[in-house]
């Protein structure tokens, strides 16, 4: 999203962006859900990419309890749509020969202004400017600044999506319309309408995103990203090798745990896997002639489903910041200034909201948090609202 962004923002004031892509085959189907916010349709305007059929539009958020039932409930219009929809837009605004399939980012040379690129493979490219938007995990960061690290959050994600065909007459009917809440003890339980396969948005063919948070130190995550041939991952594992045994012990436990609504959601989620969360800030985003965009340059717990929107906004900022000065360094220096805090902010505002869960208290103000989160009120006015920032 990132890379996208940014070239279309570069494009947008002349200038030449190609954007290099490791996987080999086009990024489609990863299926997973995406809260809007007033700047992320601002961003996908301005690049060009624009709003058409972004997503399923909700009136409403409702918290559930143990049986189901409605125990809280507010007004609250948003957008939600898919990594599918979004990626498909911002695809259309890049020139099919501007975006390079298959090329491994390995290695930058600077020497003044110039940079030498190299690709796995041996591909070279001479550039005025790079642009770091390979996420959390970013090879370009890993080179100019390697001691900066994501930390792991203490809690991970089983989530998936369920066809809306699936789904029993009453899931269909209570929590389909609406983004739901069901938050016991140490876990949270979200799930909210999108559209379905190839951006359909008919009634009957979307699906619904189901997101379970749950608690695991960082010794169990580890058991967890052990994978289905015995291979030990370092951070998570590709959907496909998750084991078996931690599919059905998850689904175990939703029988046990969960309301009948977002169990029959799961039940018919037929490959669920999950997700580690991590976060970082970089405190730096510029180095030279490299800057660092996207979750490459701050990412944040995803309590605010913020991250395309900050995406976005990186990406205009560094167009911006390009276009009204004359020289790449002043305009970087800029662009440093003003997205650096400004990613900071939004990560300590993820861990703050994340304190629901439980993990690592430290502080007065971290148990103050978490007692305030207790409340399914305050989640309610707190997880992945518009304008956060500004409030
Ligand atoms: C559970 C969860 C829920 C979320 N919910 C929301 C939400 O509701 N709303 C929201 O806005 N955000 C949400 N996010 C965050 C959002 O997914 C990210 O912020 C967003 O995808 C960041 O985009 P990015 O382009 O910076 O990084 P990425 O999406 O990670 O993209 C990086 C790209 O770089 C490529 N790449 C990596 N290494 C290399 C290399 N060496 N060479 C070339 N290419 C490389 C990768 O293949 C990938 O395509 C959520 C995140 C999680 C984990």
């Amino acid at each position: 999203m990132s890379g996208l962004f940014t070239a279309a923002f570069l494009e947008k004031i002349g200038w030449d962006a190609d954007t290099y892509e490791r996987s080999p085959v086009e990024l489609v189907g990863r299926g997973a859900g995406i809260t809007t916010h007033p700047e992320l349709l601002a961003a996908l305007a301005g690049s060009g990419a624009g709003t058409r059929d972004l997503g399923v539009a909700v009136e409403r958020r409702v918290t559930l309890d143990r049986k189901g039932r409605v125990i809280g409930e507010r007004p609250l219009p948003q957008i939600l749509t898919s990594w599918d929809r979004l990626q498909r837009l911002l695809r259309e605004t890049v020139a099919l020969r501007c975006y390079h399939l298959g090329h491994e980012f390995e290695r930058v040379e600077q020497k003044g202004g110039a940079l030498r690129v190299h690709f796995v493979g041996g591909r070279v490219e001479d550039a005025d400017l790079l642009v770091g938007a390979d996420g959390v995990r970013s090879s370009v960061r890993a080179q100019i600044a390697p001691e900066v690290q994501p930390v792991y959050a203490g809690y991970y994600i089983w989530r998936g999506a369920a066809n809306e065909s699936a789904l029993a007459p009453h899931t269909r009917r209570s929590i389909f319309p609406n983004f739901t809440f069901f938050l016991p003890e140490r876990q949270q339980v979200i799930g909210y309408p999108i559209a379905g396969l190839d951006d359909d948005l008919r009634p009957g063919h979307r699906r619904y995103n189901f997101i379970w948070y749950r608690v695991a130190d960082a010794e169990a995550l580890q058991r967890m990203c052990v994978d289905a041939n015995g291979h030990q991952h370092a951070f998570s594992v590709p959907q496909p090798l998750i084991r078996k045994d931690l599919i059905a012990q998850m689904r175990a436990d939703a029988a046990r745990e969960l309301p009948p609504a977002f169990l029959d959601v799961l039940d018919n989620i037929e490959r669920p896997f999950f997700t580690p969360i991590y976060d970082f800030s970089a405190p730096r985003l510029v180095h030279g002639r490299v800057a660092l965009v996207g979750d490459a340059a701050a990412t944040a717990r995803p309590h605010m489903g913020f991250g395309v929107s900050k995406a976005g906004d990186d990406a205009r900022a560094l167009a911006g910041a390009l276009r009204d000065h004359a020289e790449i360094d002043a305009a970087l220096a800029r662009y440093n200034a003003q997205r650096q805090p400004q990613g900071e902010k939004i990560v300590l505002h993820g861990r703050k909201l994340g304190a629901h869960l439980g993990v690592d208290l430290r502080t007065d103000e971290d148990r103050a948090m978490w007692k305030l989160l207790q409340d399914y009120r305050a989640m309610m006015d707190w997880i992945a609202v518009p304008n956060f920032l500004s409030a």
